[in-house]
């Protein structure tokens, strides 16, 4: 045969979703970890075949918001919370690194060596800036390292992290802005002085459920500071990525932006598309911003379709009962959970019972993403060239969730006992077969993504509809 030998592996047979393009009936060649052919039939053998009939073939999906290592070590994390991720579909991850007061040049050669030898998963990184000397030093994070995004925290939150003030929020944005136009300034949108009070009135309260819990951080102060962060980064020239949309009252802001002709970004969670504030599941899904009722659903999922949210991550913050505490209730439950392993099924599953189309949802949670943080196309596609990054889908096959399934580190998911309809049946990363039929079947070959300077403005216009 013509093309014997000429790959390691074809994914034949499948209907391939490549984001702008539209779903397709073709074979998948790939050679040394790229796709290196497309196209309606690809003749002859190869070292290894998956036969994808009557199943999706997506990109691997892009979360580019989790966070590793607040339970066990960074380490032990980069290994756990990566195997959850691509036994889910999830190929590629972005990171919000925590240091709250060292520099990060510190850190950042042990993280990255983290992602190099021990990740299942590609990588970038978003260090959390909360200091002025880290302020100083974004242009070495970005030389040094080639990061090209940054986070702030306007409102903190009590007990783990400090609030950025907005004078330190503007020099932050300046800097991030002096980068290039790539630059990413991504913030987390509260305001501090309302959670504060919301959390006093809270107090009052000895015992309460996770929907007391949503009043602690009040859908106002995320729509106040997203106002606040939006006038600060047009001052300022930053490009604004708000992170992890919660509420329609936030929504209705940007929104309002958007038509005054504002360009930012901004992203949604798997968990604040699916999990209500009235869920069985009470404070195992307690979270910062938290879940809320339904009515911000259909507006967080509004938005998504329309394209004023543009993005979908996860959030994930993987913890363990023992420390969760959920019986600790109200006040002394901690926030975080992890999502990384029901990423994917979470998002086909809902927006799939909504209507969403397949390659909208895709779209939101690969192309977009990916070119956003500068890593298009070799991630966020389907395309001669790019990283054999793909994850094989049964939009039919319908599982219970259940935590030790998903092979992260946790003993709870957020999604635990829902009935979730669509699935990976196999995820192949840089053109392995890493994970198949729910089972761990390769090695970890993930690798830190350093992101090159660029003039070009993050191209996201594109993905909006009419708002
Ligand atoms: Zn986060």
């Amino acid at each position: 045969m013509a093309n014997a030998g000429r790959f390691d592996l074809v994914v034949r047979n499948g209907a391939v979703v490549i984001p702008g393009v539209g779903i397709t009936a073709a074979d998948i060649g790939i050679s040394a970890g790229r796709i290196t052919a497309l196209s309606d039939e690809l003749g002859g053998p190869a070292e290894e075949t998956i036969d994808a009939r009557g199943k999706m073939v997506l990109p691997g999906i892009f979360d580019p918001h989790t966070h590793i290592g607040n339970e066990l070590s960074y380490e032990e994390e980069a290994e756990t919370e990566t195997r959850a991720a691509v036994l889910g579909g999830v190929t590629t991850i972005g990171i919000f690194l925590r240091s709250l007061e060292e520099s990060y040049l510190l850190h950042l050669p042990a993280f990255r060596k983290a992602m190099d030898e021990r990740s299942y998963v590609d990588s970038v990184f978003h260090p959390q800036i909360f200091t002025e000397q880290q302020i100083a030093e974004i242009p070495r994070y970005a030389a040094e390292f080639g990061i090209r995004s940054f986070k702030f925290y306007m409102s903190g939150m009590p007990g783990i992290v400090k609030s950025v003030t907005d004078d330190v929020l503007l020099h932050g944005f300046r800097t991030v802005a002096a980068l290039g136009a790539d630059a990413i300034a991504c913030v987390h949108c509260e305001t501090g002085a309302l959670i504060d009070q919301a959390r006093k009135e809270l107090q009052k309260k000895k015992e309460g459920t996770l929907a007391d819990w949503e009043f602690a951080h009040p859908a106002d102060a995320e729509a106040l500071a997203i106002q606040t962060a939006l006038y600060l980064a047009k001052i300022a020239g930053a490009h604004l990525y708000v992170v992890h949309l919660s509420s329609r009252q936030g929504l209705e802001v940007v929104r309002a932006a958007r038509r005054q002709g504002l360009q930012f970004t901004v992203e949604t969670t798997t968990p604040y598309l699916g999990i209500a504030s009235d869920d069985p599941n009470g404070f195992l899904v307690k979270m910062v911003p938290p879940v809320r009722t339904k009515d911000h659903h259909d507006a967080l999922w509004q938005g998504v379709v329309e394209g004023s949210i543009n993005t979908v991550g996860t959030d994930n913050t993987s913890r363990v009962r023992a420390t969760k505490k959920p019986e600790a209730g109200l006040h002394g439950s901690r926030p975080g959970l992890p999502a990384l392993g029901t990423h994917l099924p979470a998002l086909l599953h809902y927006g799939r019972l909504r209507g969403v189309p397949l390659e909208l949802l895709v779209e939101r949670a690969t192309r977009a993403p990916a070119k956003v943080y500068g890593i298009y196309p070799q991630k966020g596609t389907i395309a001669v060239g790019s990283d054999a990054d793909l994850v094989i889908v049964d939009l039919d096959l319908e599982k219970v969730v259940r935590a030790e399934d998903l092979m992260g580190m946790s003993d709870f998911s957020p999604f635990e006992g829902k009935k979730l309809r669509g699935w990976p049946v196999a995820t192949v990363k840089a053109g392995q077969i890493v994970a198949r039929d729910g089972k761990i079947v390769g090695k970890p070959t993930g690798r830190y993504l350093p992101r090159a300077a660029s003039n070009r403005k993050p191209d996201i216009e594109w993905l909006r509809r009419a708002i």
